[in-house]
Protein backbone atom coordinates (compact mmCIF):
# COMPACT_ATOMS: atom_id res chain seq x y z
CA UNK A 1 0.00 0.00 0.00
CA UNK A 2 1.54 3.53 -0.71
CA UNK A 3 1.58 6.16 2.23
CA UNK A 4 -0.02 8.90 -0.13
CA UNK A 5 0.42 11.13 2.55
CA UNK A 6 3.90 10.77 2.65
CA UNK A 7 4.46 10.79 -1.44
CA UNK A 8 2.43 14.09 -1.17
CA UNK A 9 4.74 16.00 1.37
CA UNK A 10 7.69 15.12 -1.14
CA UNK A 11 5.62 17.64 -3.92
CA UNK A 12 5.49 21.08 -2.52
CA UNK A 13 3.96 22.36 -5.24
CA UNK A 14 0.53 20.59 -4.31
CA UNK A 15 0.45 21.90 -0.84
CA UNK A 16 -0.96 25.33 -2.45
CA UNK A 17 -4.30 27.30 -2.85
CA UNK A 18 -5.00 28.29 -6.26
CA UNK A 19 -7.94 30.93 -6.59
CA UNK A 20 -8.50 30.40 -2.88
CA UNK A 21 -8.89 26.74 -3.30
CA UNK A 22 -6.57 24.03 -2.15
CA UNK A 23 -5.19 22.78 -6.07
CA UNK A 24 -6.29 19.66 -7.61
CA UNK A 25 -3.78 18.71 -10.10
CA UNK A 26 -5.07 16.26 -12.69
CA UNK A 27 -3.43 17.52 -15.71
CA UNK A 28 -0.36 15.06 -15.22
CA UNK A 29 -0.38 13.65 -18.81
CA UNK A 30 0.69 16.79 -19.33
CA UNK A 31 3.07 17.02 -17.26
CA UNK A 32 3.73 15.86 -13.78
CA UNK A 33 4.88 17.61 -10.56
CA UNK A 34 8.58 17.15 -9.31
CA UNK A 35 9.35 15.89 -5.76
CA UNK A 36 11.80 17.10 -3.59
CA UNK A 37 13.98 14.42 -3.88
CA UNK A 38 14.31 14.87 -7.66
CA UNK A 39 14.81 18.85 -7.20
CA UNK A 40 17.53 18.33 -4.64
CA UNK A 41 19.29 16.13 -6.78
CA UNK A 42 19.27 18.62 -9.45
CA UNK A 43 20.19 21.37 -6.82
CA UNK A 44 22.88 19.13 -5.20
CA UNK A 45 24.44 18.73 -9.30
CA UNK A 46 24.23 22.78 -9.64
CA UNK A 47 25.70 23.24 -5.56
CA UNK A 48 28.60 20.84 -5.86
CA UNK A 49 29.10 18.91 -8.90
CA UNK A 50 28.65 21.45 -12.01
CA UNK A 51 30.61 21.08 -15.02
CA UNK A 52 31.32 19.82 -18.47
CA UNK A 53 31.07 16.04 -19.17
CA UNK A 54 33.83 13.96 -20.91
CA UNK A 55 36.07 17.11 -21.60
CA UNK A 56 37.93 17.85 -18.91
CA UNK A 57 40.84 15.78 -16.93
CA UNK A 58 39.50 18.04 -13.35
CA UNK A 59 37.67 16.76 -10.78
CA UNK A 60 34.54 18.11 -11.36
CA UNK A 61 34.18 17.58 -14.56
CA UNK A 62 35.15 13.75 -13.95
CA UNK A 63 32.30 13.70 -11.04
CA UNK A 64 29.79 15.25 -13.59
CA UNK A 65 30.82 13.04 -16.40
CA UNK A 66 30.59 9.94 -13.59
CA UNK A 67 26.91 11.48 -12.74
CA UNK A 68 26.08 11.31 -15.90
CA UNK A 69 27.16 7.92 -16.85
CA UNK A 70 25.84 6.60 -13.80
CA UNK A 71 22.50 8.01 -14.65
CA UNK A 72 22.93 6.48 -18.39
CA UNK A 73 23.25 3.28 -16.30
CA UNK A 74 20.43 3.28 -14.60
CA UNK A 75 17.82 4.11 -16.54
CA UNK A 76 19.48 1.19 -19.20
CA UNK A 77 18.59 -0.76 -16.43
CA UNK A 78 14.94 0.43 -15.65
CA UNK A 79 13.80 -0.23 -18.71
CA UNK A 80 15.80 -3.46 -19.41
CA UNK A 81 17.83 -2.18 -22.26
CA UNK A 82 20.99 -4.94 -22.66
CA UNK A 83 23.47 -2.06 -22.69
CA UNK A 84 23.87 1.58 -21.39
CA UNK A 85 24.73 2.31 -24.76
CA UNK A 86 21.51 2.10 -26.24
CA UNK A 87 20.52 4.84 -23.91
CA UNK A 88 20.28 8.44 -26.23
CA UNK A 89 19.48 11.64 -23.93
CA UNK A 90 17.04 13.82 -25.49
CA UNK A 91 15.44 16.93 -25.05
CA UNK A 92 12.02 14.42 -25.00
CA UNK A 93 9.84 12.14 -26.23
CA UNK A 94 9.38 14.82 -29.44
CA UNK A 95 13.11 14.57 -29.93
CA UNK A 96 13.40 11.79 -29.72
CA UNK A 97 10.86 10.93 -32.39
CA UNK A 98 11.92 13.07 -34.44
CA UNK A 99 15.71 12.00 -34.43
CA UNK A 100 14.85 8.35 -35.37
CA UNK A 101 12.21 10.22 -38.45
CA UNK A 102 15.69 11.67 -39.87
CA UNK A 103 17.96 9.46 -39.18
CA UNK A 104 15.45 6.79 -41.24
CA UNK A 105 15.09 8.83 -44.29
CA UNK A 106 18.38 6.52 -45.70
CA UNK A 107 16.23 3.43 -45.28
CA UNK A 108 12.74 4.58 -46.88
CA UNK A 109 11.90 4.02 -50.14
CA UNK A 110 8.88 5.74 -52.20
CA UNK A 111 7.49 1.90 -52.57
CA UNK A 112 7.70 1.82 -49.00
CA UNK A 113 4.92 2.10 -45.97
CA UNK A 114 5.04 3.08 -42.50
CA UNK A 115 2.24 2.35 -40.61
CA UNK A 116 0.84 4.78 -37.24
CA UNK A 117 -2.78 4.39 -35.49
CA UNK A 118 -5.47 6.76 -35.62
CA UNK A 119 -4.29 7.80 -31.98
CA UNK A 120 -1.05 9.27 -32.30
CA UNK A 121 -0.50 12.40 -30.90
CA UNK A 122 1.05 14.94 -33.09
CA UNK A 123 5.01 14.14 -31.72
CA UNK A 124 4.28 10.43 -33.37
CA UNK A 125 2.33 11.36 -36.49
CA UNK A 126 3.57 14.78 -38.29
CA UNK A 127 7.42 13.51 -38.03
CA UNK A 128 6.21 10.46 -40.06
CA UNK A 129 4.02 11.96 -42.47
CA UNK A 130 6.70 14.74 -43.36
CA UNK A 131 9.23 11.87 -43.59
CA UNK A 132 6.33 10.37 -46.01
CA UNK A 133 6.56 13.39 -48.33
CA UNK A 134 10.23 13.99 -48.25
CA UNK A 135 10.57 10.35 -49.75
CA UNK A 136 7.15 9.43 -51.37
CA UNK A 137 6.36 6.68 -48.94
CA UNK A 138 2.85 6.08 -48.13
CA UNK A 139 1.40 6.99 -44.42
CA UNK A 140 -0.73 3.82 -43.04
CA UNK A 141 -2.99 4.95 -39.88
CA UNK A 142 -4.54 2.02 -38.40
CA UNK A 143 -7.59 3.14 -37.03
CA UNK A 144 -9.10 2.36 -33.62
CA UNK A 145 -12.15 1.39 -32.39
CA UNK A 146 -14.89 3.72 -30.96
CA UNK A 147 -13.86 2.28 -27.43
CA UNK A 148 -10.83 3.38 -28.63
CA UNK A 149 -8.78 -0.09 -29.08
CA UNK A 150 -6.97 -1.49 -31.47
CA UNK A 151 -7.89 -4.74 -33.31
CA UNK A 152 -4.14 -6.27 -34.00
CA UNK A 153 -5.83 -8.49 -36.81
CA UNK A 154 -6.82 -4.90 -38.60
CA UNK A 155 -3.61 -3.97 -37.08
CA UNK A 156 -1.55 -7.42 -39.29
CA UNK A 157 -3.62 -6.46 -42.41
CA UNK A 158 -2.10 -3.19 -42.49
CA UNK A 159 1.07 -4.53 -42.59
CA UNK A 160 2.66 -5.93 -46.03
CA UNK A 161 6.24 -6.55 -47.29
CA UNK A 162 6.37 -2.83 -47.96
CA UNK A 163 6.07 -1.82 -44.04
CA UNK A 164 9.58 -0.54 -42.99
CA UNK A 165 8.26 0.95 -40.18
CA UNK A 166 5.62 1.15 -36.96
CA UNK A 167 4.95 3.71 -35.01
CA UNK A 168 2.94 3.28 -32.20
CA UNK A 169 1.65 4.90 -28.59
CA UNK A 170 2.37 2.69 -25.63
CA UNK A 171 -0.62 4.62 -23.80
CA UNK A 172 -2.68 7.12 -25.93
CA UNK A 173 -2.82 10.63 -24.37
CA UNK A 174 -5.98 10.93 -24.90
CA UNK A 175 -7.63 7.40 -24.73
CA UNK A 176 -5.79 5.89 -22.24
CA UNK A 177 -5.71 2.88 -23.81
CA UNK A 178 -2.85 0.64 -23.48
CA UNK A 179 -2.05 -0.67 -26.52
CA UNK A 180 -1.03 -4.25 -26.93
CA UNK A 181 2.86 -3.45 -27.94
CA UNK A 182 4.32 -6.57 -27.71
CA UNK A 183 1.64 -8.37 -29.83
CA UNK A 184 1.98 -5.43 -32.57
CA UNK A 185 5.86 -5.34 -32.52
CA UNK A 186 5.76 -9.51 -32.94
CA UNK A 187 3.13 -8.77 -35.71
CA UNK A 188 5.67 -5.69 -37.40
CA UNK A 189 8.17 -7.95 -37.16
CA UNK A 190 6.95 -11.01 -38.85
CA UNK A 191 6.66 -8.21 -42.00
CA UNK A 192 9.72 -7.21 -41.55
CA UNK A 193 9.76 -3.97 -40.10
CA UNK A 194 10.59 -2.14 -37.34
CA UNK A 195 9.16 -0.41 -34.34
CA UNK A 196 8.91 2.43 -32.58
CA UNK A 197 6.78 3.02 -29.55
CA UNK A 198 5.97 6.58 -28.10
CA UNK A 199 6.04 5.85 -24.03
CA UNK A 200 5.53 9.47 -23.06
CA UNK A 201 2.37 8.42 -20.85
CA UNK A 202 3.93 4.92 -20.03
CA UNK A 203 6.65 5.60 -18.67
CA UNK A 204 5.61 6.50 -15.25
CA UNK A 205 2.32 4.43 -14.91
CA UNK A 206 3.50 1.17 -16.12
CA UNK A 207 6.43 -1.40 -16.11
CA UNK A 208 8.50 -0.85 -19.28
CA UNK A 209 10.67 -3.94 -20.36
CA UNK A 210 12.10 -2.89 -23.62
CA UNK A 211 13.90 -6.42 -23.86
CA UNK A 212 9.82 -8.46 -23.31
CA UNK A 213 8.32 -6.00 -25.99
CA UNK A 214 11.44 -6.11 -28.15
CA UNK A 215 10.81 -3.12 -30.01
CA UNK A 216 13.76 -1.25 -32.15
CA UNK A 217 12.40 1.98 -30.08
CA UNK A 218 11.14 3.82 -27.34
CA UNK A 219 11.01 7.13 -26.34
CA UNK A 220 10.19 9.00 -23.47
CA UNK A 221 10.11 12.33 -21.93
CA UNK A 222 11.43 13.23 -18.21
CA UNK A 223 9.28 15.59 -17.12
CA UNK A 224 5.72 13.16 -17.56
CA UNK A 225 7.65 10.52 -15.15
CA UNK A 226 8.43 12.96 -11.89
CA UNK A 227 11.57 14.42 -13.59
CA UNK A 228 12.42 17.70 -14.91
CA UNK A 229 11.73 18.96 -18.24
CA UNK A 230 14.27 19.22 -20.85
CA UNK A 231 15.56 15.80 -20.71
CA UNK A 232 14.19 12.44 -22.24
CA UNK A 233 15.38 9.48 -23.78
CA UNK A 234 15.76 7.46 -26.36
CA UNK A 235 16.16 3.60 -26.37
CA UNK A 236 17.71 1.86 -29.45
CA UNK A 237 18.39 -1.01 -29.95
CA UNK A 238 22.58 -0.88 -30.43
CA UNK A 239 22.40 -2.84 -33.68
CA UNK A 240 20.02 -0.55 -35.20
CA UNK A 241 21.62 2.68 -33.10
CA UNK A 242 25.34 1.59 -34.97
CA UNK A 243 23.69 1.60 -38.53
CA UNK A 244 22.07 4.92 -38.41
CA UNK A 245 24.34 8.20 -39.13
CA UNK A 246 23.87 10.66 -36.77
CA UNK A 247 21.02 13.63 -36.12
CA UNK A 248 23.39 16.67 -35.06
CA UNK A 249 26.89 17.44 -36.06
CA UNK A 250 29.30 19.01 -33.35
CA UNK A 251 31.08 18.31 -30.15
CA UNK A 252 30.80 15.24 -28.29
CA UNK A 253 29.82 13.34 -31.37
CA UNK A 254 33.21 12.98 -33.04
CA UNK A 255 36.38 10.60 -32.35
CA UNK A 256 38.31 12.74 -34.64
CA UNK A 257 38.44 15.46 -36.90
CA UNK A 258 40.26 16.95 -40.41
CA UNK A 259 39.17 19.40 -42.70
CA UNK A 260 38.94 16.72 -44.99
CA UNK A 261 36.92 14.35 -42.67
CA UNK A 262 35.26 12.92 -39.49
CA UNK A 263 35.18 9.59 -37.59
CA UNK A 264 32.23 9.50 -35.67
CA UNK A 265 32.17 8.92 -31.81
CA UNK A 266 31.05 5.34 -30.45
CA UNK A 267 27.66 4.79 -29.22
CA UNK A 268 25.44 7.05 -27.49
CA UNK A 269 27.68 9.88 -27.90
CA UNK A 270 27.42 9.64 -31.64
CA UNK A 271 23.60 10.79 -30.87
CA UNK A 272 24.55 13.16 -28.31
CA UNK A 273 26.19 16.20 -29.83
CA UNK A 274 26.80 19.51 -27.87
CA UNK A 275 26.51 19.64 -24.01
CA UNK A 276 24.26 17.53 -22.77
CA UNK A 277 21.34 18.45 -19.87
CA UNK A 278 23.40 16.86 -17.33
CA UNK A 279 21.29 17.77 -14.82
CA UNK A 280 18.39 16.85 -16.34
CA UNK A 281 19.82 13.27 -16.59
CA UNK A 282 20.59 13.38 -12.74
CA UNK A 283 17.27 14.64 -11.94
CA UNK A 284 15.46 11.67 -14.27
CA UNK A 285 17.71 8.94 -12.38
CA UNK A 286 16.37 10.44 -9.44
CA UNK A 287 12.70 10.51 -10.23
CA UNK A 288 13.41 6.70 -11.24
CA UNK A 289 14.33 5.98 -8.22
CA UNK A 290 11.67 7.61 -6.21
CA UNK A 291 9.34 5.35 -8.41
CA UNK A 292 11.01 2.59 -7.92
CA UNK A 293 11.00 2.92 -4.25
CA UNK A 294 7.19 2.69 -4.41
CA UNK A 295 7.25 0.18 -7.23
CA UNK A 296 5.47 0.91 -10.49
CA UNK A 297 3.41 -1.89 -9.87
CA UNK A 298 2.34 -0.58 -6.71
CA UNK A 299 1.86 2.74 -8.13
CA UNK A 300 -0.38 1.16 -11.72
CA UNK A 301 -2.95 -0.42 -8.92
CA UNK A 302 -3.52 2.92 -7.09
CA UNK A 303 -4.14 4.52 -9.92
CA UNK A 304 -6.52 2.48 -11.28
CA UNK A 305 -8.52 2.80 -8.36
CA UNK A 306 -8.55 6.18 -8.83
CA UNK A 307 -9.43 5.92 -12.03
CA UNK A 308 -12.24 3.16 -11.61
CA UNK A 309 -13.77 5.71 -8.52
CA UNK A 310 -13.83 9.22 -11.45
CA UNK A 311 -15.29 7.24 -14.02
CA UNK A 312 -18.26 5.61 -12.15
CA UNK A 313 -18.81 8.90 -10.52
CA UNK A 314 -18.39 11.07 -14.22
CA UNK A 315 -20.70 8.76 -15.47
CA UNK A 316 -23.21 9.39 -13.20
CA UNK A 317 -23.51 13.01 -14.42
CA UNK A 318 -26.45 13.76 -17.49
CA UNK A 319 -24.88 13.79 -20.61
CA UNK A 320 -21.48 12.28 -19.57
CA UNK A 321 -19.46 10.78 -22.85
CA UNK A 322 -16.61 9.31 -21.95
CA UNK A 323 -13.77 9.37 -24.51
CA UNK A 324 -11.67 6.11 -24.43
CA UNK A 325 -13.29 2.58 -22.80
CA UNK A 326 -11.00 0.38 -23.43
CA UNK A 327 -10.79 -2.48 -21.32
CA UNK A 328 -6.64 -1.73 -20.95
CA UNK A 329 -6.69 1.71 -20.00
CA UNK A 330 -3.95 4.15 -17.80
CA UNK A 331 -5.75 6.98 -15.89
CA UNK A 332 -6.43 9.14 -18.15
CA UNK A 333 -10.27 10.00 -18.75
CA UNK A 334 -11.18 12.17 -21.31
CA UNK A 335 -14.94 13.31 -21.92
CA UNK A 336 -17.57 15.78 -22.96
CA UNK A 337 -21.05 16.60 -21.36
CA UNK A 338 -23.85 17.65 -23.64
CA UNK A 339 -24.23 21.43 -24.66
CA UNK A 340 -21.49 22.49 -22.79
CA UNK A 341 -17.94 23.17 -24.60
CA UNK A 342 -15.25 21.74 -22.70
CA UNK A 343 -12.92 24.84 -22.79
CA UNK A 344 -15.72 26.63 -20.76
CA UNK A 345 -15.85 23.75 -17.94
CA UNK A 346 -11.90 23.99 -17.70
CA UNK A 347 -11.81 27.87 -17.22
CA UNK A 348 -14.62 27.82 -14.53
CA UNK A 349 -12.92 24.61 -13.01
CA UNK A 350 -9.96 26.52 -12.81
CA UNK A 351 -11.47 28.89 -10.96
CA UNK A 352 -12.26 26.28 -8.42
CA UNK A 353 -8.51 25.00 -7.97
CA UNK A 354 -8.88 22.38 -10.38
CA UNK A 355 -6.11 21.91 -13.02
CA UNK A 356 -7.21 19.76 -16.26
CA UNK A 357 -6.86 19.81 -19.71
CA UNK A 358 -9.02 20.83 -22.35
CA UNK A 359 -8.74 21.02 -26.29
CA UNK A 360 -7.23 18.42 -28.76
CA UNK A 361 -4.30 17.32 -26.78
CA UNK A 362 -2.19 17.26 -29.75
CA UNK A 363 -4.26 14.90 -31.11
CA UNK A 364 -6.93 16.66 -33.77
CA UNK A 365 -7.27 13.43 -35.86
CA UNK A 366 -8.29 11.57 -33.53
CA UNK A 367 -10.65 14.27 -31.45
CA UNK A 368 -12.58 15.33 -34.63
CA UNK A 369 -12.85 11.12 -35.26
CA UNK A 370 -15.24 11.60 -32.21
CA UNK A 371 -16.81 13.89 -34.57
CA UNK A 372 -15.32 16.76 -31.44
CA UNK A 373 -13.07 19.77 -32.03
CA UNK A 374 -12.10 19.21 -27.65
CA UNK A 375 -12.79 17.12 -25.08
CA UNK A 376 -11.89 18.01 -21.25
CA UNK A 377 -9.12 15.19 -19.53
CA UNK A 378 -8.26 14.43 -16.31
CA UNK A 379 -5.10 12.21 -15.81
CA UNK A 380 -4.36 11.21 -12.63
CA UNK A 381 -0.56 10.50 -11.06
CA UNK A 382 0.54 8.62 -7.82
CA UNK A 383 -0.01 11.85 -5.50
CA UNK A 384 -3.34 11.88 -6.31
CA UNK A 385 -6.68 10.78 -4.18
CA UNK A 386 -9.73 9.76 -3.64
CA UNK A 387 -10.57 13.13 -1.90
CA UNK A 388 -9.67 15.22 -4.59
CA UNK A 389 -11.95 13.31 -6.77
CA UNK A 390 -14.63 14.14 -4.77
CA UNK A 391 -13.54 17.81 -4.81
CA UNK A 392 -13.43 17.35 -8.48
CA UNK A 393 -16.56 16.23 -8.79
CA UNK A 394 -18.42 18.72 -6.50
CA UNK A 395 -16.91 21.67 -8.94
CA UNK A 396 -17.59 19.59 -12.18
CA UNK A 397 -21.02 19.55 -11.09
CA UNK A 398 -21.32 22.97 -9.58
CA UNK A 399 -19.39 24.18 -13.53
CA UNK A 400 -22.25 22.28 -15.11
CA UNK A 401 -24.90 24.05 -13.20
CA UNK A 402 -23.72 27.05 -13.93
CA UNK A 403 -23.49 26.53 -17.83
CA UNK A 404 -26.60 24.72 -18.23
N1 LIG B 1 3.48 11.41 -27.09
C1 LIG B 1 2.48 11.40 -26.22
C2 LIG B 1 1.55 10.21 -26.16
C3 LIG B 1 2.28 12.49 -25.38
O1 LIG B 1 1.28 12.49 -24.50
C4 LIG B 1 3.17 13.59 -25.47
C5 LIG B 1 2.97 14.79 -24.63
O2 LIG B 1 1.88 15.10 -24.21
C6 LIG B 1 4.24 13.53 -26.38
C7 LIG B 1 4.35 12.42 -27.18
C8 LIG B 1 5.22 14.63 -26.50
O3 LIG B 1 6.00 14.70 -25.37
P1 LIG B 1 7.04 15.90 -25.16
O4 LIG B 1 6.26 17.18 -25.34
O5 LIG B 1 7.53 15.71 -23.77
O6 LIG B 1 8.10 15.74 -26.18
Amino acid sequence: MLDINQIRNDFPILQQTVNGKPLVYFDNAATTQKPMQVIDRMSRYYKNENSNVHRGVHYLSQVATEAYEASRTYIANYIHASDPSEIVFTRGTTESINLVASVFESFIKEEDEIVITSMEHHSNLVPWQQLCFRTGARLVVVKASVDGELDTREFEKALNDKTRLVAIAHISNVLGTINPVKEITRLAHAAGSVVVIDGAQAIAHLPVNVADIDCEFYAFSGHKTYAPMGIGVLYGKKKWLEKLSPYQYGGEMIESVRFDKTIFNSLPYKFEAGTPNVAGALGLEEAMRYIAGFGVDEIKQYEDKLMDYATGELKKLEGMQIIGTAKQKAAVISFVIEGIHAYDLGTLLDKMGVALRTGNHCAQPLVESYGLTSTVRISLAMYNTLEEIDIFMGALQKAVSMLR
